[in-house]
């Protein structure tokens, strides 16, 4: 029996570089090994203001970008979280075993509403219980992290660990397991890319926008004039040679840098034709996507039968140890 994995992915509509490097690449090599669900995560999505009118479409965007980013239909399970409603049923049940105090603490949540104060809901708050009925409702036992959801999944097997403790052994504990690249900054280079921040790289940015975008991009601020050496480990556009470029350009990148033997402009060309290089089978696995709207259809319909029938299972045994029945 393969472990099963769960992530949940925000329907934000633009997946950008960042998305692709510290989650769904690694999601991708987990495919065979584990028996993996993903989920584009709708409620979660409410917490913070949006267009209701476009997200539905943000909801098909973000699960065809992944889709043709490599997030197979035949080999994972793929749905929309409001499309099975035991995520709700489940997270009122995980309420009452979620403890006010550390739920307070959670740095995100502070994060958040100090962006939106103009909307500082309870389903902002109680977020991290959601995601720990994601989690618990199909059993998972592991979830794929990146450094800053490390605190909402400790606070996840919390939840699990005093729901056992109180009604009995129902759910696995999950265990992290953390991505590979560490975090990707923006073009900006002092926030982590981000839509919201307007600082990112498209996945399905065409040929010439990557060089554009890279251009003005931060490097490392000890490169003031060409003749002035630099280090490689200080710069963003270093970090994404790891992800997009060979062990030679990447030596090349390192050696060049260090010597300025290179310029940051050669530097970022090079990264540029090695992004365009990398990403052109995505942009052509989307395109093919974009013109079957029907398949993208029944992705998303055979994916929530699929996970109903899952998460109904689990509910049956939680309804029967809460006594609610
Ligand atoms: S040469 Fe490349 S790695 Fe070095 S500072 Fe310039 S852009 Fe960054």
């Amino acid at each position: 029996m393969k472990k099963r994995v769960f992530s949940g992915i925000q329907p934000s509509g633009i997946v950008h570089i960042g998305n692709y490097l510290g989650a769904i690449r690694n999601w991708v090599d987990m495919l065979d090994k584990y028996d993996c669900i993903f989920c584009v995560v709708d409620l979660h999505a409410m917490t913070v203001p949006y267009e209701p009118k476009e997200m539905p479409n943000c909801i098909r965007e973000t699960l065809m970008v992944n889709m043709a980013a490599g997030l197979d239909p035949e080999r994972c399970t793929l749905f929309v979280q409001s499309h099975v409603p035991q995520h709700t049923e489940l997270t009122w049940i995980l309420n009452t075993c979620a403890p006010f105090g550390d739920l307070a603490r959670m740095t995100q949540f502070k994060e958040k509403s100090r962006q939106h104060r103009e909307n500082v809901n309870c389903g902002l708050f109680t977020y991290p219980i959601l995601m720990a009925a994601d989690i618990l409702l199909y059993k998972s036992e592991v979830v794929p992290v990146g450094e800053d959801q490390t605190q909402h999944l400790e606070f996840a097997r919390e939840i699990c660990r005093n729901f056992n403790a109180r009604f009995g052994e129902t759910f696995p504990e999950p265990q992290p397991k953390y991505t590979r690249v560490r975090r990707l900054m923006g073009v900006g280079g002092k926030a982590k890319m981000s839509k919201s921040l307007n600082n990112y790289i498209p996945l399905l940015a065409e040929p010439e926008e990557f060089f554009s975008l890279l251009r003005t991009a931060a490097t490392d601020p000890a490169r003031v004039r060409r003749s002035d050496p630099g280090t490689p480990e200080k710069c963003n556009i270093h970090t994404m040679h790891l992800g997009f470029s060979s062990q030679e350009d990447i030596a090349w990148c390192e050696e060049g840098c260090r010597t300025a033997g290179i310029g940051c402009v050669d530097c970022k060309k090079r990264l540029a034709g090695n992004m365009d290089h990398s990403l052109a089978p995505v942009r052509e696995r989307y395109k093919k996507y974009a013109d079957q709207p029907d398949y993208v259809e029944d992705v998303m319909r055979e994916g929530a039968r699929q996970c109903t029938e899952w998460a109904e299972k689990t509910m049956q045994e939680v309804r029967e140890v809460t006594g609610l029945r």
